[in-house]
């Protein structure tokens, strides 16, 4: 018998993939100029020219497409822990890291890992990726989200305190935060450590703070992102060179169990026994040997930040509510509706297509990626001025 859950999961896209596809049908019969896709979050920064010279030199090495070792190429993960350290001072162990395809199967894998009991929770913040509810019901656990502060989309620390039982086994935090933005401040990565301490003390078992950093490096405005590590001993990262290289296609990234880590040994053993299990046999290994050497490089991040500012500015004047986040790519833009659906809907028609917030788990926004060219921003603003409009905003 086929396995229903896995047919509809297969079937039923999610909410930003059928937007997308649906704006490639109208590019299709209406032309590219006059639909503007904010859906997907494939990142718009060039691919750096270090990148392209040193995958072409590789090319001509010997054994750059065969098996590596399942937890990577040595000396990548050297080359991870070395920049770790150069640029948040925190030391990791080249034996407790693992190349992952991208973060994604770094945090299937890693949940696989850490969740053993149907009654296992695993607690996210809203709003959130929405993956995150499909790997943890993939490993076996409860799903549940913590609510947010509306006014920046901060952790709301009561809710975080009644959510968070004796079951929860992992805790996932993405900061800067897809979709809304928000980069978690230093003040509130110490409160939830000191929850999360307190409570595993409590409990009689570690929790497991899992970090999630595809945006990592794409904060705006001088502002400093905590290096949670640091701060909080269990904490597990997963990492992606997606949006920091502009490589999204080429799936790789990392987990990286640091010693203080409660049973890092164990935790390190499992995430490669999940990887096994889930077919994992290594990432990709042109791209692990570019990692050896790039693993330093950045992708210029200036594009996000040009196209924030004019998407903030426009938006504010037109009428809309839309804070100016911190970092990532993404806007998080008020409805003016209750309904983010319908909301959606009547963006669709004028040719905006816009993500509705109940994708993330909280109702009454829209996410714009601003991974778009500039022209596409620019050309989208009398599209977004009508759409004001039709709901009598004024700026
Ligand atoms: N986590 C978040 C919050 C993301 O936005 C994404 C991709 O957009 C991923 C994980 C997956 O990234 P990767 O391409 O590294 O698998």
């Amino acid at each position: 018998m086929i396995n229903k859950n896995m047919i509809k999961k297969g079937t039923n896209r999610s909410k930003i993939r059928e937007l997308f596809e649906y704006g490639k049908i109208l590019k299709a019969k209406a032309g590219e100029d006059s639909v503007f896709d904010f859906t997907l979050g494939n990142p718009s920064s060039k691919t750096p020219d270090i990148i392209k010279e040193t995958l072409t030199s590789l090319l001509n090495e010997n054994g750059v497409h065969l098996y590596t070792s399942a937890q990577g190429d040595e000396s990548a993960r050297n080359a991870i822990c070395n920049t770790i350290k150069n640029r948040y001072g925190f030391k990791y162990n080249k034996n407790l890291i693992y190349i992952t395809c991208g973060a994604a199967s770094g945090l299937a894998i890693t949940l696989k890992a850490l969740i053993s009991k149907k009654s296992d929770c695993v607690l996210t913040f809203k709003p959130y990726f929405p993956e995150y509810a499909v790997f943890s019901e993939n490993a076996g656990a409860k799903f549940k989200a913590v609510n947010c502060n509306k006014n920046d989309f901060s952790i709301d620390f009561s809710d975080l305190k009644r959510k968070l039982t004796k079951n929860v086994q992992v805790v996932i935090i993405n900061t800067p935060n897809n979709p809304s933005g928000a980069v978690y401040s230093e003040k509130d990565v110490i409160k939830l450590s000191k929850i999360l301490n307190e409570k595993q003390q409590e409990f009689g078992h570690p929790i497991y703070l899992l970090t999630d950093e595809p945006y990592r490096e794409i904060v705006f405005d001088g502002i400093n992102i905590p290096f949670i590590p640091k701060y909080y001993d269990n904490t597990i990262v997963c990492y992606s060179y997606s949006k920091s290289l502009s490589i999204s296609g080429e799936r790789i990234g990392y987990i990286a169990v640091s010693e203080k880590c409660e049973n890092y040994q164990d935790v390190y053993s499992a995430c490669l026994g999940a990887g096994r299990c889930m077919g994992y046999v290594c990432a990709p290994s042109l791209f692990q040997k570019l990692i050896a050497k790039c693993s330093d490089e950045l992708c210029d991040m200036s594009v996000y930040k040009d196209n924030r500012d004019i998407l903030v500015e426009n938006l504010t004047k037109f009428g809309f509510t839309c804070p100016s986040p911190k970092g990532a790519f993404y806007l998080f833009m008020k409805c003016p509706i209750d309904d983010a659906n319908e909301f959606s809907d009547v963006a669709k028609e004028l040719g905006l297509l816009l993500v509705p917030s109940n994708t993330f788990g909280l109702e009454g926004y829209v996410r714009i990626a601003t991974c778009v060219e500039k022209r596409v921003v620019l050309n989208s603003l009398p599209a977004f001025e009508k759409l004001a409009k039709t709901y009598n905003l004024k700026g």
